[in-house]
């Protein structure tokens, strides 16, 4: 244990956050609360105490097939894919401009929810989930096809083009690092396109989500269009997938469970993205500003307590600035303030569970066994929340558990390396390929990298750059399809070719 290490108590909830833990357990359904059919609850717990603080519904079957036919209703029956375009534009727009407004109450939510520090929901999560569903609103009236010339009849003997149309009935499960922003990252393409959807967030973190259907109700969606339903992954979620009436699944979450769902989901061939876990290497060329990359390199594994599927978990530095390179890292983790979620001053709070925290302590013993040295960190530093330090393990070896599996905790393990060759065949040494970063001043190594790199996104001298504009997803066992920007809109759409013979 460290200086740091002493933990907070967890400031007083607002009266407004009070009064949302207080309601019912209830299930958002056809554009109404609704109790679940077996009374079933969930307990919901805030990591910065381990103390329940509400209980949610634990949707049955009975439940998910009501929300599936609400949503099965409002697509087939045209009252949203059916509206003029401006018109779902300007309705999205209207929840972006009501969640905006709710952003001190969401923030504070999410945090007590999550464990993830206020200051991170109310400058990270929550704008980008307004700027999100802003953006994807704009998409709503700019969906279309294109016209084809056939190949193999005379030409002006044959009209043809290609439609873009709603895919349908949309289950999204969403997990529980981002609970509001990854729910908002798949509501809002799936909206604009003219879907309708049964949303089911993480059971660990499903308040804000809750939040969002009363936003919702409030801007004026049609019932049914957006459902939300909290309950059991392997109960409610496998239901969803299973589903005849649903169309397609979209899914963030673990690999295993990703492909769980990939399997499930075949009985009935719905279209399926997923976006699943990664193991990001970042690599360090010889040339860079220590101080910076350093900094970059603890944000990159450390926000949001390293419970993040493009986290920069496996650091590479050239032999040349490894020593100082870790030494600027292990520094900036000591000043990362571990602490409760509320807490004005914490810039890491808790795992987001006991289950997280064990597995987490856990991953670092196994790595302290198999010889790692541990820089920084390596312990919790108590208290009746879920807290870890923030931790570096150096002397690692490429086949050790903690530099090949997804830890999704703050744990970084640092290799060094002679050659840009060396570097990027042991960073494509992994099952994952979600994303990449690589800190260099040099354009052509740079580039060079960028294309060898087997990831969906590789970014350079910055942790990330995750952008509603820009495509989001991952090579390998990170997943499929892409969320965000046209490609995150095309991914709700089905194309129809029309042929016409004149
Ligand atoms: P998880 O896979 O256990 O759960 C995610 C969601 O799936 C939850 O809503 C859960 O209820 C549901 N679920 C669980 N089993 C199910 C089943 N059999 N059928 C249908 N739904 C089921 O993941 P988690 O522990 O909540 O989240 C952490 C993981 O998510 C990490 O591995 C992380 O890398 C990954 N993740 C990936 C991305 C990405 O964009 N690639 C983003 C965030 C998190």
């Amino acid at each position: 244990m460290n200086e740091m290490s002493k933990i907070a108590a967890q400031p007083e909830y607002s009266e407004a956050v009070r009064n949302q833990l207080k309601r019912a357990p209830a299930l958002f359904i056809g554009g109404e609360w609704v109790a679940s059919s077996h009374d079933k609850t969930i307990a919901v717990y805030d990591p910065s105490t381990g103390k329940e603080i509400a209980r949610i519904a634990d949707a049955s079957d009975q439940d998910v097939d009501r929300a599936v036919a609400a949503a099965r209703t409002a697509f087939d029956d045209g009252r949203w894919s059916g509206l003029p375009p401006y018109q779902r534009q300007r309705l999205i727009e209207k929840l972006a401009d009501l969640l905006e407004a709710a952003i001190p109450e969401l923030a504070e939510l999410e945090s007590i929810d999550n464990g993830k520090p206020r200051m991170a929901s109310e400058h990270y999560d929550l704008p980008r989930s307004v700027a999100t569903l802003r953006y994807m609103a704009g998409w709503a009236t700019k969906i279309s096809g294109e016209h084809i010339e056939p190949a193999g009849v005379p030409a002006g003997t044959m009209h043809a083009y290609v439609r873009r149309e709603p895919i349908g009935v949309c289950a999204q499960i969403v997990p529980w690092n981002f609970p509001l922003m990854m729910a908002v990252q798949k509501i809002a393409p799936a909206l604009a396109a003219g879907c309708t959807i049964v949303l089911k967030p993480a059971e660990q973190t499903s308040l804000t989500a809750l939040r969002l259907a009363d936003l919702a109700a409030e801007a004026g969606l049609p019932a049914g269009v957006l459902n939300i339903v909290t309950g059991l992954g392997e109960t409610a979620g496998d239901r969803m997938v299973r589903h005849p009436d649903v169309d397609k699944v979209a899914f963030t979450g673990s690999t295993e469970v990703g492909k769980i769902i990939n399997r499930n989901a075949t009985e009935t061939l719905k279209r399926v993205t997923l976006e699943l876990g990664g193991k990001s290497p970042v690599i360090v060329l010889p040339d860079v500003d220590i101080r910076k990359t350093a900094q970059g390199a603890a944000r990159s594994i450390f926000a949001n307590s390293g419970q993040v599927c493009i986290a920069g978990s496996r650091l590479y530095a050239h032999k040349d600035v490894f020593d100082a390179l870790l030494e600027a890292v292990a520094e900036n983790a000591s000043q990362w303030k571990v602490g409760p979620s509320l807490a004005p001053d914490t810039m890491m709070g808790p795992l987001v569970s006991t289950e997280q925290h064990e597995r987490v302590l856990g991953y670092i013993e196994q790595g302290r066994k198999a010889g790692a040295t541990v820089l920084a960190g390596g312990d919790a530093p108590g208290g009746d929340g879920y807290f870890v330090n923030p931790t570096i393990l150096v002397d690692v070896k490429p086949d050790m558990s903690v530099v090949r599996e997804e830890i999704f905790g703050p744990v970084l393990t640092a290799q060094r390396y002679d050659d840009l060759d060396e570097v990027a065949r042991a960073a494509n040494d992994t099952t994952y390929g979600l994303a990449a970063s690589v800190w260099t001043r040099d354009v052509s190594a740079m580039h060079r990298l960028a294309a060898k790199l087997k990831a969906g996104m590789v970014w350079g001298n910055t942790p990330s750059a995750a952008d509603t504009a820009l495509p989001f997803g991952g090579y390998k066992q990170s997943g499929f399809g892409r969320e965000n920007g046209r490609y995150g809109i095309e991914a709700y759409t089905e194309l129809k070719t029309v042929a016409i013979a004149l």
